[in-house]
């Protein structure tokens, strides 16, 4: 295998380790299209079990599991209530237009988390000239907030109202396991809140391959015809079942590790010169940090750490994300803080 230890562009970069790849080869399978995939049913009861939710649909992406839920909930001309800031407004295509019809109404929020008192006039008046609020949707943890964990009074304050006010509750839970790692609230807990829910394999925990939207039997099973329809259909799906099945029995506790190097990795950015992270924001595996103008731009800074094997993601003119995964180590981190005190002292003295 090549070497790919300094890969911090994402969590996407955890590889399938060698006993993963292991029960892989050894899968039960059957053809999921006809629902005969032994494996991808225990992934699917597994998964529904841990959330506290009747079942599960195996989906080959989370952008497909995202865009399941909006067909789900929302019909042509529908609207749902959303933070700017998230995936599903920043990485997806649109697709919740394209695919559904469907309009996001953005609410700005404070690294991702929006305040009840800002959505609460959101819901429109039955008009001829509105669109309908069909859905309020949450990402936890957020992404682009940081890897934030949503406040827990928050997302339940704000799910109780949409409750009441008739509105479906979507979590894009990619990182679910994260958030109830950090936060010690079991993810069950954080399901509770909500009909559906995204749930990603292939990021922190590691599998090369999938997502899976939770939800009530009856959701699942519509949502089994919208797969289909996108694409998503897979015949013995169950060779990549087993790799998620492997990652909820194995991975899941270890996200702990890569929450740590997160801390250790900010702490050391922090005392950079020239840096700028804040590590009481990092709450997760996702670490955000600056580089001073008057040092360089991200995108710069990113391909001089590069050409010393150091891989981050520039994600704002100055901001530049680094993911911890589990294939980067507390000695990988240490490594890569050596690489980046380096650049950051190059790129001192070429300024002056
Ligand atoms: C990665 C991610 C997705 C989409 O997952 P893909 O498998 O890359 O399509 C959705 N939401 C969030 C918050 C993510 O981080």
């Amino acid at each position: 295998m090549p070497d790919h230890h300094l890969d911090f562009r994402s969590d996407t970069a955890a590889w399938p380790s060698v006993e993963m790849r292991a029960t892989m080869l050894e899968a039960p399978v059957g053809d999921d299209v006809f629902d005969e995939d032994p494996t991808v049913h225990k992934l699917q009861d597994r998964l529904a079990g841990m959330l506290g939710k009747e079942a599960a649909l195996f989906v080959p992406s989370g952008t497909m599991a995202n865009v399941i839920a909006v067909l789900l909930h929302c019909r042509p001309g529908e609207e749902m209530i959303v933070e700017a800031q998230s995936h599903v407004c920043h990485y997806e295509q649109a697709g919740h237009a394209r695919l559904a019809g469907v309009a996001a109404r953005s609410v700005q929020g404070e690294r991702g988390v929006m305040r009840l008192e800002q959505i609460k006039g959101m819901i429109r008046a039955d008009d001829v000239h509105f669109a309908r609020t069909r859905l309020l949707w949450l990402e936890n943890t957020h992404n682009r907030g940081g890897g934030r964990v949503l406040p827990y009074d928050t997302v339940q304050e704000m799910c109780d109202w949409a409750a009441e006010n008739s509105l479906a509750r979507h979590l894009d839970g990619a990182r679910i396991f994260n958030a109830a790692v950090a936060s010690g609230i079991e993810a069950s807990q954080w399901a509770s809140h909500f009909d559906t829910i995204n749930v990603c394999f292939s990021k922190g925990l590691g599998a090369p391959v999938g997502s899976a939207l939770v939800g009530s039997r009856k959701m699942i099973r519509e949502g089994m015809r919208h797969r289909k329809l996108l694409g998503g259909g897979m015949r013995q799906a169950g060779v990549l079942a087993a790799a998620a099945l492997y990652a909820l029995e194995n991975n899941i506790d270890r996200l702990a590790d890569d929450h740590a190097n997160a801390q250790l990795l900010a702490r050391g950015i922090a005392a950079i010169d020239g840096l700028d992270a804040r590590p009481e924001e990092a709450d997760t595996n996702l670490v955000f940090f600056n580089v001073e103008e008057s040092l360089c731009t991200a995108e710069g800074f990113v391909e001089e750490l590069a050409r010393h094997d150091l891989q981050m993601l520039a994600t704002g003119p100055q901001t530049i994300r680094a993911s911890l995964h589990l294939d980067i180590s507390e000695q990988d981190v240490e490594r890569a803080l050596e690489i980046i005190e380096g650049c950051a002292r190059d790129e001192k003295r070429h300024k002056t």
